[in-house]
C-alpha cells in the first residue's frame, strides 16, 4: 500500500506534500503515510515543546518539536540537499501565538553568496509557507546578512559564535514600530537570532519574536 493521504479542508499542506515521494519525511521508509507526511512510528516519537526559554532582546519564542537526530537529519536534507518539499512538512510544526499580534514574518537571512551556493534560503521557504498558514505577510526586504561568516555549527564556543555574528546584519528603517516574527530552522545557542533581534530593535522594531522548528536542550 502506497499511501492513505487524503485531502481535507484543514490541511493546506496536503497539496504541497502530495507530489513528494510517498515516504515518511523522517525515516524515509515507505509506509502508510498520513497527511502530516509521517509514518505511525515517527509520529508517535514526536514531542512538542511547551514553554521554551529565551532572553532579551527577544520578546517571545515558539519551538515546534523537541530535538532528535531524526529531525536534525531531516533539516539537513531540507537545507543542504535542496529537498524543498520539506518546507511544507516542517511548516506544520511552526506556530505564531495570537497574543504576539504580529505584523510580519521575517526569515533569518542568508548571505547572498551562501544563498547562491545553496540555491535557496530554506528559512524564506518556511516563512512563505507559514505566511500561507497564518495569513500574516512575510518579507525578505527588511533584514539582510551583509557579511559572509563561517557556519555557526562549525564553531563550538558560544562566545565565538556571538563574535562571528556581531554586526553581520542590517535592517531596513521600515521595521520601525513593527511586531516581527523571525523564522528559523534550529534554535541552538541563539547567537544568530539574538543578533537579528538586536539589529531589528536598534532599527526601531517594537517587538521581535522567534518561531523555529526545533531546539536542542540547552
Ligand atoms: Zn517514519
Amino acid at each position: 500500500m502506497k499511501s492513505d493521504r487524503r485531502k481535507s479542508e484543514f490541511s493546506y499542506l496536503a497539496d504541497a506534500l502530495m507530489p513528494g515521494p510517498y515516504q515518511c519525511f523522517l525515516c524515509d521508509n515507505e509506509d502508510i503515510i498520513g497527511e502530516d507526511g509521517l509514518c505511525d512510528s515517527c509520529r508517535h516519537k514526536l514531542h512538542f515543546v511547551p514553554n521554551p526559554t529565551f532572553l532579551a532582546p527577544l520578546n517571545g519564542i515558539s519551538i515546534g518539536l523537541q530535538y532528535s537526530d531524526e529531525i536534525a537529519s531531516a533539516v539537513m536534507r531540507f537545507k543542504k540537499n535542496g529537498r524543498m518539499e520539506y518546507a511544507a512538512f516542517f511548516t506544520q510544526f511552526l506556530s505564531v501565538p495570537k497574543e504576539w499580534n504580529a505584523n510580519i514574518l521575517v526569515p533569518v537571512p542568508m548571505h547572498p553568496f551562501r544563498k547562491w551556493l545553496r540555491r535557496f534560503n530554506h528559512t524564506e521557504l518556511l516563512a512563505a509557507y507559514l505566511s500561507g498558514a497564518t495569513g500574516i505577510p512575510y518579507s525578505t526586504k527588511l533584514l539582510f546578512k551583509n557579511r559572509f561568516t563561517s557556519e555557526q555549527k562549525k564553531i563550538s564556543d558560544p562566545m565565538e559564535r556571538r563574535k562571528n555574528m556581531r554586526g553581520s546584519f542590517s535592517a531596513d528603517p521600515l521595521v520601525k514600530g513593527l511586531r516581527i516574527v523571525l523564522v528559523d530552522d534550529v534554535f541552538t545557542t541563539g547567537a544568530t537570532v539574538y543578533e537579528c533581534a538586536k539589529t531589528l530593535k536598534l532599527a526601531g522594531a517594537e517587538k521581535v519574536y522567534l518561531s523555529a522548528i526545533t531546539s536542542p536542550e540547552r
